[in-house]
């Protein structure tokens, strides 16, 4: 369905993100992967799928990084039809003991870098008349938990930017969707689950089950798979009429 086509994924070496870049090259579509860690073993999962992979370490912290490498995507492939800004950050902490520079960082990385990714890509989707802005933010875009500020903060944001990058290219073949996860079982949350054995003093199993059952009445998280499959239906052709929609994936958490 996406032969031909070409997805910038961003922080696609790992979690949600490779899982996403793998359902959209199992449609055939090239991949331009960006990250930081093992690049090589993500790398070739992906072109073991048959389509052409490439790689930048852009920093989505930095602006000037973030437009290298769209126009590397552009230089390799002809232009960017499907964006997934996707790489993402956490830190806990209550707002008074907030670091500064986590802070700064979640709000670079987790939503001011869309809004550069999507501005340095949208001119090329205009002059073909078709695209795909996929936004991964979260169900942290639509409620909040403790101990998250900066988080919280910018996936609300992510959510904003997706609903005015919709609406201005809402006359055009160009949506804008965000995806809200819920529990996903990637590095990301492995850390606040081994952070809460150790503060708990309970196994690993033990602390998985509390992080469930707190917040996600399903009992169950949320698969890469899963979240990839819905990355494409946004870019199948029944997705052509969805635009500015915040889905959760969450196993009921924003139905509480
Ligand atoms: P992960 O840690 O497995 O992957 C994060 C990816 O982002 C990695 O590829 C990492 O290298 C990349 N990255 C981090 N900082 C970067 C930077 N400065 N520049 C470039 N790349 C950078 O985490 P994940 O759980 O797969 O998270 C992916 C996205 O999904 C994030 O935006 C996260 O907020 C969101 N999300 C995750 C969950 C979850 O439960 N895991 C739930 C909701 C939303």
């Amino acid at each position: 369905m996406l032969k031909g086509k070409t997805a910038l994924v961003t922080g696609s070496t790992s979690g949600i993100g490779l899982g996403i870049a793998k359902a959209l090259a199992a449609q055939g579509a090239n991949i331009v992967m960006n990250g930081f860690g093992d690049v090589e073993g993500p790398k070739a999962e992906i072109a073991a799928l048959g389509v052409k992979v490439a790689y930048h370490g852009a920093d989505m912290s930095k602006p000037t990084e973030i437009e290298a490498m769209v126009a590397f995507a552009a230089e390799q492939f002809g232009r960017i039809d499907i964006l997934v800004n996707n790489a993402g950050i956490q830190h806990v902490a209550r707002i008074e003991n907030f670091p500064v520079d986590r802070w700064d960082a979640i709000i670079a990385i987790n939503m001011s870098s869309a809004f550069h990714a999507t501005r340095a890509a949208l001119p090329a989707m205009q002059a073909a008349g078709w695209g795909r802005i996929i936004n991964v933010a979260s169900v942290h875009g639509l409620v909040a938990s403790a101990e998250k500020s900066a988080y919280v903060t910018a996936k609300h944001g992510v959510i904003g930017l997706t609903k005015v990058t919709a609406l201005e290219n809402a006359t055009t073949g160009i949506t804008c969707n965000a995806i809200c996860p819920g529990w996903v079982l990637t590095p990301l949350v492995q850390k606040q689950v081994d952070a809460k054995a150790a503060a708990l003093g309970i196994s690993n199993d033990e602390a998985k089950n509390q992080l469930l059952g707190e917040k996600e009445p399903s009992l169950q998280f949320t698969t890469p798979e899963e979240l990839g499959a819905l990355a494409v239906f946004f870019c199948s052709p029944a997705g052509n009429n969805v635009r500015g929609v915040a889905w959760n994936m969450d196993g009921g958490w924003v139905a509480q």
